[in-house]
């Protein structure tokens, strides 16, 4: 069912670090070969063995229109009889921006990169230019990317393969990041009166997509703002995941905070590789060539990336139908999981947040990365091959969020629910 998926893996193998290009992607926790895919159309990808999935991980976040949305085809082809990148501005760069500027929370200037890792590391750069101090506060199982500063205690791939510390990373880097607990207030509150002279910024994960899905409790990101406006701390919302999905105005506008820095990526490039960062003028007018922070990428803003963000966004702007659909599909997900698994006794938590799911096995509610983790894996990893073998692609791992897009049905959705309800069945005998 699977030969040549496992051929192309065992090749891979021979020429790339553990035959794939990001961790994750390799089924190392879920046992197994990953499966190479072919190609995807709406909700659903297919593979190199012709198998055809109904697809939750919609490219780790940013196909939230669905695959191959026909606008955004259309675009990119026009685009490459246009030209494929030329190093200078564009109008499609001017535009995006101020479509952005205009309707994401506290954003008078944005720069745009080629990845939510850049954004990520240029915006603590920036913090640390505008403060003129070196550490920054993150939170345990969060993750912003694979720079060096966000490599401690990170979720997403570095929990999923157990790494504790990660290799190449200084001692001095280590240092400068300091780790709390989400949705703990005393860990921060602890961390923040020790060290919030040399503190430049606190960076969070608002809505947690990195240890699964999970919800931050109400006084929480509100704690985050007070203190930073207390201490002249930046608070940097890392929207990577959140931003254009939760709403389009992200996290940020769904529930209501104010940050300084905004970081943003996955949607924003509708399936091609952009990411940015954007704050209020007073910060962001540290950045070169305004300023002596110095950010710059070969590529960013290139055109096709631009063309498939621009149509993107503007599909999601038109369409304010769209987030109340998807929504609403993962509303019904959310109780379906939730009801197959009460029904056969099988302890879990299913956390959701508009079109942002995830399950875990156990009988405590999960609300931080110690919660995630104690979690039974085991029977994690049978729910996802069962899943696979019968045509569902969920994420290979716990520590990750499942997305949904426009294209998922009812009838997807109704599927999911009953190969659920047959695994609940299996795990109860
Ligand atoms: N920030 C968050 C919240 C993420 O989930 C990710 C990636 O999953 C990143 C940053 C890094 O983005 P990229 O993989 O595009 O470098």
């Amino acid at each position: 069912m699977y030969t040549h998926s496992e051929e192309l893996f065992k090749k891979s193998s021979e020429y790339i670090p553990g035959g794939v290009n990001s961790p994750v992607r390799a089924f190392k926790q879920v046992g197994g070969s990953p499966v190479f895919m072919h190609a995807a159309k709406g909700a659903y990808l297919f593979d190199e063995d012709g198998n055809k999935y109904i697809d939750y991980i919609c490219s780790w976040g940013p196909m939230i229109l669905g695959h191959q949305h026909p606008d955004v085809v259309a675009g990119l082809k026009k685009q490459l009889e246009l030209g494929i990148s030329y190093g200078a501005p564009t109008v499609a760069e001017y535009e995006m921006a101020k479509l952005i500027c205009e309707n994401v929370p506290n954003v008078d200037l944005v720069r745009f990169c080629s990845s939510g890792t850049e954004a990520c590391m240029s915006a603590i750069r920036v913090a640390r230019g505008y403060t003129g101090r070196a550490k920054i506060l993150k939170f345990n199982g969060h993750y912003h990317g694979h720079a060096d500063s966000f490599l401690k205690k990170a979720g997403s791939g570095v929990a999923t393969l157990g790494i504790q510390v990660v290799g190449g990373v200084t001692e001095g880097v280590l240092r400068d990041t300091l780790v709390a607990e989400y949705n703990n207030i005393e860990s921060v509150r602890e961390l923040v009166e020790k060290h919030h002279s040399d503190l430049a910024a606190i960076i969070v994960e608002p809505v947690a997509g990195n240890m699964g899905c999970i919800v931050p409790e109400k006084e929480f990101l509100n704690y985050i703002r007070e203190v930073c406006t207390k201490y002249g701390i930046i608070f940097i919302v890392d929207e990577v995941m959140t931003g254009f999905r939760l709403s389009f105005g992200g996290a940020q506008k769904t529930l209501g905070f104010d940050a300084d820095m905004v970081t943003m990526g996955k949607i924003l490039g509708g399936g091609l590789p952009v990411g940015a960062f954007g704050g209020k003028r007073a910060i962001m007018e540290r950045v070169a060539p305004l300023g002596d922070v110095y950010q710059a990428g070969t590529l960013s803003g290139n055109p096709l990336a631009m063309m498939a963000g621009s149509v993107t966004l503007k599909t999601l702007l038109e369409n304010p139908k769209i987030y109340e659909t998807v929504n609403k599909t993962t509303d019904n997900l959310a109780r379906g999981l939730h009801k197959v698994f009460s029904d056969e006794k099988i302890p879990h938590t299913v956390n959701q947040i508009g079109s942002m799911i995830s399950i875990h096995f156990g009988e405590h509610s999960v609300i931080d990365f110690p919660s995630a983790a104690a979690c039974d894996l085991e029977r994690f990893k049978r729910y996802f091959h069962f899943m696979l073998k019968n045509g569902v692609y969920l994420p290979p791992s716990p520590f990750e969020s499942w997305f949904l897009s426009y294209k998922h049905s009812k009838k997807d959705i109704e599927r999911t629910l009953e190969l659920s309800h047959q695994f609940a069945i299996q795990e109860a005998s």
